[in-house]
């Protein structure tokens, strides 16, 4: 059944959380109206790594075939020393029993957002609009408004703000977005140097612990990407000097000639998780809800993850299947696992590559190695670390 205005979805943002939302709601011939500040859909880098959950729900769009085709199998990931190799592998094969897309794929975030984005044009109910940048959100018992920076004012039944970390709608509503920023940034820097030809048994996800500096490596269909901590307060000048880049990737493998560099890309990292994923008839979700560092690649995944919760409960409403108290579920449901789960192991994941302490090290290293061992223990990290346990996936 389609239902029609004013009983519509306003989903303000057009990044996978709220692409994502928008695909739900045209399955369900839901109108919605996606509004996006830009005038098109940013191919820029930034995930790169969806996990078996996220993949196997991206199926029923068509989606996670066309991203396998265009992306890189990871059935692997490692943990190293930058001078002793591997201290460990985990193998997501080993979850195969409990989920159908049992690997890590590695592939740009945009290339999901133009699937989804060609899912949606082939259904009625979603419009999706470029250049429309929403200012304030508003809202009565009966319905929400949206205010774009031209003056124009958008009117619904439920408004989504997936619009990123910034989010307008999460100011607008004085959500407090709790947390910290941690006081180191982060420089990506893409190369198209082989590394797996020169480092031993390398896969394709290596996050290397080292006191001095830490840094994973991570391939992507196009290149590799190298990530540093690097001094948040050092000017950017410094930071983006061409002989201080080929410095650093010296020193993850020693070369002749300078290092091509195709991208070099500087973000500041930050945990925070907003007090209130609801408030009256508007949802947060993704960026807009929580954020956390890329270690371990969980920040757009949980994002779509939120996505499909508050996307089917508000699909089954404006369809008529469910009663509207359902959605006070979503804020129930996803919250804590931004909260306790997603910034527990992000945050010990960089602790545990960065720590200076020698018994920190040693602690790590034995886990590790313990964890490797015990095949019970092996899948229950495994479980978490794609993100399955995240969504009850215990066993
Ligand atoms: C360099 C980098 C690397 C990353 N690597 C990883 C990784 O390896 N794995 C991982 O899981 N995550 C990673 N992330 C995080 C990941 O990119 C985000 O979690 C993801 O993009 C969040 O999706 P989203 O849809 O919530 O928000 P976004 O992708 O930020 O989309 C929000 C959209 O809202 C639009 N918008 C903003 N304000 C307004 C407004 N007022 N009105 C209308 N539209 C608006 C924006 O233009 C944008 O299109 C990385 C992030 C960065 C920056």
């Amino acid at each position: 059944m389609i239902t029609s205005d004013p009983a519509q979805v306003i989903i303000v943002g057009a990044g996978p959380a709220g692409l994502t939302a928008a695909a739900l709601l045209a399955e369900a011939g839901v109108y919605a109206t996606v509004l996006e500040a830009e005038s098109e859909l940013p191919t820029n880098l930034r995930a790169s790594t969806f996990h078996p959950p996220t993949l196997q729900m991206l199926e029923r769009f068509g989606v996670t075939d066309k991203l396998v085709s265009e992306g890189l199998i990871a059935p692997t990931f490692q943990f190293r020393d930058r001078f002793v190799g591997k201290l460990a592998e985990f193998d997501f094969g080993e979850l195969k029993d409990v989920c159908s897309r049992p690997y890590r794929l590695q592939c740009e975030q945009y290339k999901l957002n133009f699937a989804l984005k060609d899912y949606i044009s082939g259904k009625d109910s979603v419009d999706l609009r470029f250049g429309t940048k929403v200012r304030a959100v508003e809202q009565t018992p009966d319905g929400v408004s949206a205010t774009l920076s031209s003056g124009e004012k958008i009117f619904g039944k439920y408004l989504l703000g997936s619009d990123g970390a910034r989010s307008s709608v999460r100011q607008s509503l004085n959500i407090p977005f709790e947390g910290f920023t941690w006081p180191e940034a982060f420089l990506v820097v893409s190369t198209p140097f082989p590394f797996e030809e020169y480092m031993d048994d390398l896969c394709w996800v290596n996050y290397f612990a080292d006191p001095e500096e830490w840094f994973f490596l991570l391939r992507a269909p196009d290149f590799w990407r190298v990530m540093f901590p690097v001094n948040a307060n050092a000017n950017e000048q410094e930071i983006f000097d061409p002989s201080a880049v080929q410095r650093r990737l010296q020193r993850v493998f020693q070369t002749e000639c300078d290092y091509e560099v195709a991208h070099t890309t500087l973000y500041r990292v930050h945990q925070r998780v907003a007090k209130k994923y609801k408030q009256g008839r508007v949802f947060l979700a993704g960026d807009a809800a929580h954020i956390n560092n890329p270690l371990g690649g969980m920040g757009m995944n949980g994002g779509i993850h939120d996505a499909f919760n508050l996307g089917e409960k508000l699909a089954a409403v404006m369809t008529g299947t469910s009663k509207t108290t359902v959605l006070d579920d979503y804020e129930a449901e996803r919250r804590p696992i931004a909260l306790e789960y997603v910034n527990e192991i992000t945050i010990k994941n960089k602790k545990n590559l960065e720590t200076k302490d020698p018994l920190e090290q040693r602690a790590f290293r034995k886990m590790l190695e313990e964890t490797t061992k015990d095949p019970a223990k092996r899948r229950l990290y495994l479980l978490r670390a794609s993100m399955l346990a995240s969504l009850g996936i215990q066993g």
